[in-house]
């Protein structure tokens, strides 16, 4: 994995930098984040979205959101609307409105013109396979269509009858006229245009024919002015034709550059739109919002502050080379913030009762717990203490394990901000399960402190009974056991993990009933942080466990 110790030098910055010390774009700075709207955005989005609204921010530049729209088949409005409001929960607000590449068609198609009568495109009746096949290999030799000697005034034409419906689907297409034997494979007369009889979200029926990503992606940008066109390390090889298709056209501003980082990849996840929607598809998850999601609205209803994601992916960094990090980090910036953010609360998600059998009767005694340690400004609450309460099943033991100072027969122990209290019997169900433990409580020790001095070696959280609000609380594992999703060379899906969702009925102390916003985070003592659920307010997703799992991974390599 990447070094995150120290802050990668992000070469990225430098670039733009240098740029700006020889005034390259007049020292301007603008960039873009270019979603496809085929899905809804994942952490792998945030890192580019983090990058190019970060470097407009940085050097006074500014950052358009431009939906890369030329596959009608896979588009859809939903995803434009979810991705508008995933970029503005992440926290980043573009330049003016959306832009959409299908604003550009009619441009892209005069260009297209221009081409062809400079001799540098042509119309080929090949099908795909075809082309695909003559394209050759490396150190394999391309072929070069029949179709590749057709006049500029004969291409002219068919690329014409291609637009006015002349031609079925797929019949022809238009393809850069390059050089069939470059090195480059992405140089072997690429495809520039095809023919797709599906109505377009923002342009309907207007036009049949649609331009690929090589013909829209580097005209788009240097239509909007753009100077640092960032994008993943896959498109190293593009970049050659990006500038190709620029050099042929007169531009209205400078030559935008194109410029390659690599990709975030997180272990136990995958980022890709195709297999996340497949998840979705198939009912795995519950959609592209399950908190089990690597989506930015997954991680938004699992209680992932926005915050966090931005501080990680600045910790994390810019490269060259392709890394997976673990997603322990990710998680070790989410519980960080929340440590500072997140009130504390009492809630069981595993109820056992307790009588206490030497509490008057009807007596409830309101105790006094701080809001958040962290920050003593959010000052403390009063909880109702009565005599049947809720304890954690795992916090009583009728055999104490060696090393457990929990609740057992005989054993004293502290109920937070409550009294202390001692076991001194069970109630057995026919199987021999516990189902109740009778105890009594020592009414000098209200606060969690013995008068005498005398310790107790735990402390456990409860609820009183008679006051508890019942909840549905989610306890989430990996989607994925394997660190690197199908690594054995197998599909993802045989990783999946069956039991990553755990659904359990809790015990929440009153204040938990109906005081928190939507997706308002909480730390449920001792048990982790957990989200109110966006629309549900008795439902409750863990965002995660309160144990440094990162420090821990760190301490084992050290
Ligand atoms: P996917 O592989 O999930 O389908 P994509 O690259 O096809 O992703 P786009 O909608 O084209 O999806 O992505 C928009 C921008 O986000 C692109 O500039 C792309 O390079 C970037 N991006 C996508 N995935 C990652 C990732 N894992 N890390 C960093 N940037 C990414
Ligand atoms: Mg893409």
């Amino acid at each position: 994995m990447a070094s995150l110790d120290t802050t990668p030098a992000d070469f990225i910055r430098e670039r733009v930098q240098a740029d700006q010390a020889t005034s390259a774009f007049g020292g301007r700075v603008h960039t873009r984040f270019p979603p496809e709207p085929n899905g809804y955005l994942h952490i792998g989005h945030a890192k580019s979205i983090c990058l190019n609204f970060g470097l407009a921010e940085q050097f006074g530049g500014r950052c358009y959101l431009r939906f890369d729209d030329t596959n009608p088949e896979t588009e859809d409005i939903e995803y434009v609307d979810a991705i508008i409001e995933d970029v503005g929960w992440l926290g980043f607000t573009p330049e003016g409105e959306p832009r959409y590449a299908s604003d550009y068609f009619s441009q892209l198609y005069e260009w297209a013109e221009q081409l062809i009568v400079a001799g540098r495109a042509y119309v080929d009746d090949q099908d795909a396979e075809t082309i695909s096949a003559q394209r050759g290999g490396f150190g394999k030799p391309g072929v070069e269509s029949p179709h590749r000697t057709r006049t500029p005034e004969e291409n002219l034409g068919l690329f014409r009858q291609m637009r006015d419906g002349g031609f079925p689907d797929s019949a022809k297409v238009l393809r850069a006229k390059i050089d069939m034997q470059a090195d480059n494979m992405q140089l072997r007369d690429p495809v520039l245009y095809r023919i797709r009889r599906v109505p377009h979200v923002r342009t309907g029926d207007t036009w049949i024919i649609y331009p690929t990503y090589d013909w829209a992606h580097g005209q788009s940008d240097a239509i909007e002015g753009i100077t640092h066109s960032i994008c993943t390390l896959e498109f190293a090889d593009h970049r050659a034709l990006y500038d190709w298709c620029l050099e042929q056209l007169t531009l209205p501003s400078h030559k935008p550059e194109q410029i390659e980082f690599a990709r975030l990849n997180l272990t136990h996840t995958v980022t890709s739109k195709r297999k996340l929607k497949a998840l979705v598809t198939e009912r795995i998850v519950d959609g592209w919002d399950d908190p089990r999601m690597p989506t930015l609205r997954g991680m938004r209803r699992r209680g992932y502050p926005a915050a966090a994601i931005r501080a990680f992916m600045n910790r994390v960094g810019v490269a060259k080379t392709n890394s997976t990090v673990e997603i322990e980090l990710l998680e070790s910036f989410v519980r960080a913030e929340l440590n500072t953010t997140a009130l504390r609360r009492m809630a069981v998600i595993d109820p056992l009762r307790v009588v206490i059998t030497n509490w008057p009767d009807g007596q409830v005694v309101m105790v006094e717990a701080q809001n958040n340690p962290e920050d003593p400004a959010t000052g403390t609450r009063s909880i109702p203490f009565t005599g049947e309460l809720w304890i954690e099943r795992d916090d009583f033991m009728l055999e104490p394990a060696p090393k457990y100072y929990r609740l057992s027969p005989g054993r004293e122990v502290r109920l937070r901000a409550g009294f202390f209290i001692t076991a001194t019997d069970v109630v057995l169900d026919d199987d021999g399960n516990v189902t109740e433990v009778w105890c009594v409580y020592d009414p000098e020790t209200l606060g969690g402190q013995a008068p005498d001095g005398r310790k107790v070696k735990a402390t456990i959280h409860w609820v009183s009974a008679a006051h508890a609000v019942d909840a549905t609380v989610h306890l989430y594992e990996r989607l994925f056991t394997d660190p690197p999703p199908g690594s054995d060379g197998t599909d993802e899906l045989s990783s999946l993990n069956p039991a990553s969702r755990q659904t359990l009925a809790a015990k929440l102390e009153p204040a938990l009933g109906d005081r928190l916003e939507p997706g308002q985070v909480v730390q449920f003592e001792r048990l982790g942080y957990f989200a109110a659920d966006l629309d549900e307010p008795t439902v409750f997703h863990r965002t995660v466990g309160l144990r440094d799992e990162w420090a821990n991974i760190q301490k084992r390599k050290a």
